[in-house]
């Protein structure tokens, strides 16, 4: 794909097997070279982009270059925003290394990076040539990060396949054991989830933000706690429930089927509630969805399920305008979920 190849990735990854890959291309006498940056969503900004794009100018990168994202979800939004606009635009190859990366982020195209106000504000629909997964690197992957990407796959299941999300609540234990069998397995049914979706709307005009479900929560809570307090994958786990919860007061989802999801989450170990401090209130949480991607006009727009397994969609749009009174009450319910798991535990003993 390039004359010649920049690795771009993060602190951590080049030390586990970013080094190993640029000895690789060497050995085999390909012009190669490696660059890399901090590990970590705060890293994710137009400072980093700009410091990786000096570093090619200077290595002498020209436009047959083509960039290998090697890394989790941050290196793969990053390095392609870098592939996109660097001499107006490179070859790259998603090469993931988390669990959150292979079953969905390195799938679609989707690059770019946050602003302090808003959470991939900035950045641009850019296709890799190939994404080249492979399952082995998640032995070294933390178990918190092997969460981090089930949230994601638990949302896939709720966008799009009731089946696989019966699957999910029978068999999380050995996804949590990352058994690499049933992991390749869970892959391959994310990527093309993923990929169905992005095949029909690839510039996210209708369609594809159905993956957007709990993102707009989501998003809202990663920028309230300055891209630390939460992992991706974690804020997106908060994001799911409490828009499961707006779906049922508008008359979609059943109590049962929300009670589901919050199990099956509660289950894997991804964080089920809004936190309680007040940098997470609820009127702070209102207003940062304000900026959210999907937002117009002042509107905020939520992609729910209209049953699990099946997206909601109005008047041919796959997003929908909910009321403030649904979005306050499921925000202030989502507080005290844990009591109320409690509460159910009592009452069946
Ligand atoms: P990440 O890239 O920060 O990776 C998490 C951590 O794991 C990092 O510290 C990383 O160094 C480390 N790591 C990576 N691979 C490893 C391995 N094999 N073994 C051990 N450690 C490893 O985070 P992430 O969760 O992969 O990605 C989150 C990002 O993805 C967010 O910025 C989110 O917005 C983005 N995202 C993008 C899309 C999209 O469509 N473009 C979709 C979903 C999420």
């Amino acid at each position: 794909f390039g004359k010649s190849y920049c690795i771009i990735t993060d602190s951590k990854v080049k030390n586990l097997f970013g080094k190993s890959l640029l000895k690789q291309f060497k050995n085999k006498k390909i012009k190669v070279d490696l660059i890399s940056f901090s590990a970590g969503e705060k890293y994710k900004t137009i400072k980093t982009v700009e410091r990786i794009s000096e570093q090619m100018l200077e290595r002498n990168f020209d436009r047959k270059t083509c960039v290998i994202a090697l890394g989790g979800g941050v290196v793969g939004d990053l390095a392609g925003f870098v592939a996109a606009t660097y001499l107006r635009g490179v070859n790259f190859i998603q090469v993931p290394t988390t669990l959150l990366a292979m079953v969905d982020s390195s799938v679609g195209g989707k690059t770019g990076v946050n602003l302090s106000k808003g959470k991939n504000s900035f950045g641009a629909f850019y296709q890799p040539k190939k994404v080249y997964v492979c399952p082995e690197f998640l032995k070294k992957l933390p178990k918190p990060e092997i969460k981090n990407g089930l949230s994601e796959v638990v949302k896939h299941a709720i966008i799009k396949d009731k089946e696989f999300f019966n699957y999910l609540e029978q068999n999380y234990k050995k996804l949590l054991s990352v058994d690499s069998k049933i992991m390749s397995q869970v892959i391959k049914r994310n990527c093309e989830i993923k990929s169905r979706v992005v095949e029909k709307d690839e510039k996210e005009s209708n369609y594809r933000q159905i993956v957007n479900y709990g993102h707009t929560i989501g998003h809202a809570l990663e920028v309230l706690g300055n891209y630390k307090k939460f992992k991706h994958g974690e804020a997106i786990s908060i994001g799911m429930i409490v828009e499961a919860r707006i779906s049922q007061k508008i008359g979609y989802l059943n109590e049962k089927e929300v009670d589901r999801i919050k199990k099956l989450l509660h289950n894997i170990g991804l964080p089920v509630k809004v936190p309680k401090d007040s940098k997470f209130s609820i009127k702070k949480i209102m207003n940062a969805t304000q900026k959210d991607k999907k937002a117009v006009a002042g509107n905020v727009y939520y992609a729910l399920p209209k049953s699990i397994g099946k997206t909601l969609s109005r008047n041919g749009k796959y997003v929908v305008k909910a009321p403030n009174s649904a979005i306050l009450r499921s925000l202030e319910e989502s507080r005290w979920f844990v009591f109320q798991l409690l509460q159910e535990k009592l009452m069946m003993h």
